[in-house]
């Protein structure tokens, strides 16, 4: 009964995500949604990629929280527009919350639209919200084992951006094997290492972002 009820769910929300997508492509914009778990360094993934790209597109952010804004007030400070969601507890956003707001961003100046969604690798994994591609998020802190712990994110995601490379050597996780297992979920997956405090890395994943907007990717 539990099981039917959560279908139906996810299938209204497939067709609200999918009106969305229709009117993304209709504006041109890119749309990629980050799900990543709390402390991934999607926030700080952001503020460190948004002025790389604003040098060719114009770049807007919903930011997705269960209740603050402390997220949107650091992307607020890069001056693009950003508009957040509460979800109130809920611990994903869905196609009918995103819908929603996309009345508060200037849809007919923007190329890219970079969604990040509530921390965790479970529920939002599940809700179409109308992206182009979905993006994981993991630090190197996170461990080595989330795809195999995790696989339907993997499975779904275009891109894995592995975070905060700078704290490799103290992580002390095995990278080759956390590469080897999310490609073994997902042999399409590109993976980008980066550094958001040192700033280094980000250019593969800014070019990946470049080649999903100009239509390359
Ligand atoms: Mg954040």
């Amino acid at each position: 009964m539990e099981i039917k009820v959560h279908d139906r769910i996810l299938e209204a929300n497939i067709r609200i995500a999918e009106r969305n997508r229709e009117l993304f492509k209709r504006k041109g914009i890119t749309v990629l949604n980050l799900i990543g778990g709390p402390g991934a360094g999607k926030t700080a993934l952001l503020e460190a990629s948004i002025p790389l790209l604003l040098r060719r597109f114009k770049v807007g952010v919903i930011e997705g929280d269960i209740y603050t804004s402390r997220d949107s007030e650091r992307i607020l400070a890069l001056g693009v527009p950003v508009v957040q969601i509460n979800t109130k507890g809920a611990c994903h956003l869905d196609g009918n919350m995103v819908e929603s707001v996309l009345s508060d961003l200037p849809l007919d100046e923007l190329d890219i639209i970079l969604i990040e969604n509530v921390g965790n690798l479970v529920c939002p994994a599940e809700f179409d919200v109308g992206e182009d591609a979905k993006i994981v998020v993991m630090s190197v802190a996170d461990g080595d084992d989330k795809p195999q712990k995790y696989p339907l994110i993997f499975r779904l995601a275009k891109a894995l951006v592995i975070t905060k490379s700078d704290m490799l050597e103290l992580a002390g996780i095995d990278l080759d094997r956390l590469k080897d297992d999310a490609l073994s979920v997902n042999p399409k997956l590109e993976i980008f290492l980066t550094s958001a405090r040192k700033r280094e890395g980000l250019g593969g994943w800014v070019d990946f972002v470049t080649g999903m907007t100009t239509g390359r990717t």
